[in-house]
């Protein structure tokens, strides 16, 4: 193997393209974390192809990011919007554009990076054709998953096995959070390595702007109390847990508080219902006057809204990792997020934010109460927040964990205990 063969990796992501706009139905943290550690492991001199599957016929083929990261789109079924729940059928599509671009290409990829359960299928194909390696990133796991909602979809079990042979089999799983990788081992398999490599932020972007430019520029003023939402409109995130808490919060009657829900949503799609549902809830419990729904926030105006925030609030019913936590962090704004999964290793209780039962929308008035009536705190809350991310969560500092992980997958030293890998 040629030194530039040894730097080249493949991010495969079926289902979340890393060139689409973020935030809209289905594109959320997986497109923001490969699009990121894409463009941060070129920075480090890795040849990156991120692979996706195409859409629509007006989509580019491929989309050139920077001169060593580029987005690849393969034709795998039909060209257009498929939920995420019924792709599996078209992976073994996939996996044949996969190979024909490679033929066409010159190139065999002896690493690949996949995201999400049906790309890891799609890696474990490419183990057994080409005896690729395999680093693998879930994302979120069906075993936490389906026990967090009501209507289990016809594809759990298919997805449960292939996530437990994806664990077994690759050569390393990145975990991103310890709560994560303790999921893996008590609901999926015992077997498999595992490392635990954390979701990153734009530190340089998120905490840019300054409080007082940020809500002068959103027209702000001053005395308003801003409890702010950014996510998708999917019922696992909780919306209903943040309006119901506002509607609960004693500051409610002094008419200076302010929600703003951001995020985008697609009329007549799954998230656009939900949409629908929760302006509903606002509408029942009279908080109209109060509370905005700006739509799909893009990530150049996003630090703004974070700044201007007086507490984020991220009510997830399940959340393996949860960017808009350190997003909001990196931002000097305390979280008021769900006590689960990757929440809780990123916000930590009463230094950086507060963590309150999920659904429990009066623990989480309650929490986010005590933030907004203490300023001082808040600050203190915000600024420790923002020291956490810098040291901990930079897409830098990320991928170049990910850079050495990659390294030595492919020149495995030959002295390392197989019990250190599992660590
Ligand atoms: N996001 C965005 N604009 C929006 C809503 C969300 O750019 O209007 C981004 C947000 O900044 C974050 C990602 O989408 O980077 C959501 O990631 P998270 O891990 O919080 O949730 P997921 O979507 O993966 O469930």
């Amino acid at each position: 193997m040629n030194s530039t063969t040894e730097q080249r990796i493949a991010l495969i992501s079926v289902h979340g393209d890393p060139a689409i706009e973020i935030g809209k139905e289905e594109a959320g943290g997986q497109n923001v974390y490969v699009r990121h550690v894409g463009e941060a492991l070129a920075q480090l001199g890795w040849q990156v192809d991120m692979f996706t599957r195409k859409i629509s016929v007006e989509q580019d083929t491929i989309v050139q990011h920077s001169p060593n990261c580029r987005t690849i789109r393969l034709t795998a079924g039909s060209l257009e919007f498929v939920p995420r729940d019924n792709l599996f059928g078209d992976l073994p599509e996939f996996v044949e554009s996969f190979l024909e671009f490679q033929k066409e290409n010159g190139i065999t990829y002896q690493l690949i990076h996949t995201n999400y359960w049906l790309s890891s299928w799609v890696g474990m194909q490419l183990k057994k054709i080409q005896g690729s390696k395999q680093v693998h990133t879930y994302h979120s796991l069906g075993a936490v998953k389906y026990n967090t909602i009501e209507t289990i979809p016809l594809i759990a079990g298919k997805r449960l096995a292939v996530e437990k042979e994806a664990l077994e089999t690759a050569e390393r799983i990145v975990a991103t959070s310890p709560q994560e990788k303790q999921h893996m081992r008590a609901l999926v398999s015992t077997k498999g390595n595992i490392d635990i490599i954390p979701c990153g932020t734009d530190i340089r972007r998120f905490g840019s702007v300054e409080r007082k430019a940020a809500r002068t520029k959103l027209g702000i003023d001053d005395e308003t109390k801003v409890v702010l939402y950014v996510g998708r409109f999917d019922p696992r995130k909780g919306i209903e847990t943040v309006v119901r808490a506002v509607n609960e919060s004693k500051l409610r009657e002094s008419h200076k508080l302010q929600l703003i829900i951001g995020g985008g949503s697609t009329p007549g799609n799954s998230d656009g219902k939900e949409r629908d549902r929760i302006e509903g809830i606002i509408n029942e419990l009279g908080m109209k006057d109060f509370t905005t729904l700006p739509g799909r926030l893009s990530q150049d105006i996003l630090p703004t809204y974070y700044a201007a925030a007086d507490v984020c609030v991220v009510p997830s019913h399940y959340e393996p990792f949860g960017l808009v936590a350190i997003e909001a962090m990196a931002s000097g704004t305390p979280v008021v997020a769900s006590d689960v999964g990757g929440l809780q290793f990123t916000v930590v209780h009463e230094e950086t934010g507060l963590l309150a039962p999920p659904q429990d929308f009066a623990a989480f008035a309650a929490a986010i109460d005590r933030i907004l009536i203490n300023p001082e705190w808040r600050g203190k809350l915000g600024e420790a927040g923002k020291k956490r991310v810098q040291t901990k969560f930079s897409w830098d500092g990320v991928a170049s964990q990910l850079g050495e992980l990659y390294t030595q997958i492919l020149q495995p030293l030959p002295a390392r205990e197989p019990a250190l890998l599992t660590k």
